[in-house]
């Protein structure tokens, strides 16, 4: 069992904020990076609106910069999973990821959330063959193609937007008839010759032979049926906080959101909580930071009260 004084669970923008800030204070922190370093934000095309960026970035871009940031000050990037946590006799805690197991101090988590599913027959058996939660990585793919886009928040704008440089057309699904996105990309996509739309609309399935072929959508103020042929459809309907492997063991509201007091500490002493996890409202790059940065000081204060 390795020992180490803390460990953060995580590498998207509130982790590695949390590296930086700890490693400087000299705590020698271990960054586990889950299954993808950078978390959401490396698959995330255009970044607009992060302090700094006056011409904008890419996601990857922040990414790089960011872990190189951690890494100047000495902390410790591991690509790997968490597997098991067990915090139940409080500090030292238990970690298992799937190469090695160690015991730590404190813990700041940092772990964000997953795309939420439409829960829909044909989404799961078409993921990887036309069913997609990221135009930036799958968009390459459909040059000339028609491509659906399902959702009506800013990520659903930034997909169809991204995806008209590749796609013939792209109609976006929205639920309702009025879009939830902000101002900007709801521009940006109303003046999009490429982008139409499909108003009261949900997926009922999504059908295809060998690779996505076609959509049934339901109207739901007609109850009104159509399938439209599509050779893509990226779902874009926000997401859901990876929280499972604390179930029972820290405290989170009904919707699986880690609950943090206004020091950022879940209900366990020593364990601190982040980003997207803990953070329903506000679910920025730059929200994100600040609460990676109150999560480090916290923890740093705590380690030293231990001593
Ligand atoms: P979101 O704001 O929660 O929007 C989710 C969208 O999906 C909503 O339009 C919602 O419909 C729809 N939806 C949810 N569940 C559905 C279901 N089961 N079936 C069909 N439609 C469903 O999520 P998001 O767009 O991922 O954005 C999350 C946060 O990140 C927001 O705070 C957003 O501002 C921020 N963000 C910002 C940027 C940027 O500024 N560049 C880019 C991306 C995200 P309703 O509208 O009817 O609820």
């Amino acid at each position: 069992m390795k020992k180490e004084k803390i460990i953060i669970m995580g590498s998207g923008p509130a982790g590695l904020t949390a590296a930086i800030y700890t490693a400087r204070a000299t705590l020698d922190p271990l960054v586990i990076s889950g299954s993808q370093l950078g978390g959401q934000i490396s698959i995330t095309s255009e970044v607009e609106n992060y302090p700094g960026f006056p011409e904008g970035t890419t996601g990857p871009e922040l990414v790089e910069f960011m872990r190189k940031h951690a890494e100047k000050f000495g902390s410790r990037i591991l690509v790997d999973e968490v597997t098991q946590v067990d915090l139940g006799k409080g500090s030292p805690f238990h970690i298992k990821t799937h190469a090695d197991e160690f015991e730590s101090e404190a813990l700041i988590v940092c772990v964000g959330a997953s795309p939420r599913r439409l829960g829909v027959p044909g989404e799961e058996e078409w993921i990887g063959r036309g069913v997609s939660f990221c135009a930036t990585c799958d968009g390459f793919f459909f040059r000339e193609k028609e491509i659906l886009v399902v959702g009506g928040g800013d990520s659903a704008m930034e997909e169809a937007i991204f995806l008209t440089r590749f796609a013939k057309t792209v109609r976006v699904i929205h639920r309702r008839d009025e879009l939830r996105a902000g101002e900007t990309l709801k521009r940006r996509a109303f003046a999009n010759p490429k982008i139409s739309f499909i108003w009261d609309s949900v997926v009922q399935e999504v059908m295809g032979n060998g690779n996505v072929e076609a959509v049934r959508v339901r109207n739901v103020k007609t109850e009104e049926e159509q399938e439209l042929t599509a050779d893509g459809v990226f779902i874009a309907i926000g997401h859901i906080p990876n929280s499972a492997l604390f179930q029972g063991q820290l405290d989170m509201d009904s919707r699986g959101y880690l609950l943090t007091d206004d020091q950022m500490q879940t209900n366990i002493p020593g364990v601190f909580a982040a980003g997207e996890i803990q953070d329903p409202t506000y679910r920025q790059i730059a929200t994100s930071v600040g609460q990676g940065c109150a999560a480090a000081i916290m923890a740093e204060r705590w380690l030293e009260e231990q001593e």
